[in-house]
């Protein structure tokens, strides 16, 4: 990279142009939102089906091409991430030349799941008891602080519960570890929660701040199957406390997800994904403004949008295939958002928002919509 001035700031005349790494599904919805606002768009990822191709211009190449990178930075006034296992040095060297949001520090943070967990205890916010792992002899030792059952996962580049071992018995030990292929691990207590709940959470470059309504989140065989938004939820004020910290903490900008494990005693705090998430897809037909439209206004610096609910929400993933579309689109409140990605077992190739006027409706609804879904 040579570009040696940094860019001046971003007019909010003329439209604005923004770089994204990656081009996968959360990257087209942030297009989606921003072409709306009168903003141009430009990916880079490797992939020549990369669902956002679509939606402006694409360099296809490695996330860290340093070409690639640098084409980026001069064409756009800023850039951003839909995707947080970029290598941070590439973040960093982008960083000399054009502002880049989230920053280097959020995503090192972010990437490594001891990291994540220690910037969590240092902003006071509750983990669960966890230890490092680096051998099946460190393995043995870990357990034996952290107990059964216990849950192991690579330190690095996990998602949709992928690269993660149950152990249940000293049996367990040598298969988890096994799994693991050699990299560091984490080793954590298993959490018995009443609930899985997440926050989205987003600050822009002025420091203002914003918070959505929690969801709650139920996982199939690892990945996230459903979210339900409940007005009021009571762990709204943990979660927006948690969320504040880590935000301010990091001077972060854009916006952020952190997934919680609701236990008696509170939240604690499982993981947080640099960007927009899937927990956070009903705030496109449920919200006053949806995720993708607030990060976009988050790093252009532009005052964010109302973060209140609509009404009575939920979301569906649709992973595998997208069924039929008539008898879903003939269901009252439902909206169908497809990724446009070619159909894989346990591939997310799109979800469907519910928002009714009643939560007795939007149960009724969603109830159906499963129905409908799992016809063959
Ligand atoms: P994703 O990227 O889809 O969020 P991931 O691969 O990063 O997933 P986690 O969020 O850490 O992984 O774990 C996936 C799911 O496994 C959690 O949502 C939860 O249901 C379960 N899980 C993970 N860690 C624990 C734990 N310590 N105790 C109980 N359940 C856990
Ligand atoms: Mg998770």
């Amino acid at each position: 990279m040579h570009e040696p001035a940094p860019k001046p700031p971003t007019s909010d005349v003329t439209p604005a142009h923004i770089g994204i790494i990656g081009a996968g599904q959360l990257g087209q919805m942030l297009a989606l939102a921003g072409i709306a606002l009168g903003l141009r768009f430009t990916f880079l990822d490797p992939s020549a089906q990369a669902p956002a191709g679509r939606l402006g211009r694409h360099i296809q190449a490695e996330y860290d091409d340093e070409r690639a990178l640098e084409q980026l930075t001069v064409e756009c006034d800023v850039i951003t991430l839909e995707f947080e296992n970029i290598p941070v040095s590439a973040v960093t060297s982008v960083s000399h030349h054009n502002a880049i949001y989230p920053g280097a520090r959020a995503l090192a943070v972010a990437q490594d799941r001891i990291t994540e967990k220690q910037y969590f205890e240092s902003q006071g916010i509750a983990v669960a008891p966890y230890a490092a792992v680096d051998s099946l002899e460190s393995l043995g030792t870990a357990v034996e602080k952290i107990g059964y059952p216990a849950i192991l996962k690579t330190r690095r580049l996990g998602y949709d519960g992928k690269g993660q071992a149950v152990l249940r018995t000293p049996a367990d030990l040598p298969a988890a570890w096994a799994q693991m292929h050699e990299q560091p691990a984490i080793l954590e207590q298993m959490i018995a929660f009443t609930r899985e709940v997440s926050i989205i959470a987003v600050r822009s470059t002025q420091g203002e701040l914003a918070f959505y309504p929690v969801g709650e989140n139920r996982h199939v065989g690892g990945i996230l199957h459903r979210t339900d938004i409940h007005p009021d939820d009571p762990a709204q004020a943990q979660a927006e406390s948690s969320a504040r910290r880590v935000l301010i903490g990091l001077d972060y900008v854009g916006v952020l997800a952190i997934e919680f494990f609701e236990v008696e005693g509170g939240l604690i705090a499982n993981e947080m994904a640099p960007r927009v998430h899937n927990s956070g897809h009903w705030t496109q037909n449920g919200a006053a403004t949806s995720q993708f439209e607030n990060h976009l206004r988050a790093i252009l610096g532009w005052p964010l949008g109302s973060t209140t609910g609509k009404g009575h929400s939920a979301m569906l993933n649709l992973i595998g295939q997208i069924p039929p579309r008539r008898p879903i689109l003939a269901l009252p409140g439902v909206h169908l958002h497809d990724y446009g990605k070619e159909a894989r077992a346990g591939r997310k190739l799109g979800h469907i928002n519910i928002v009714a006027d009643t939560l007795n409706a939007c149960r009724v609804h969603t109830a159906e919509l499963e129905r409908v879904i799992a016809a063959p």
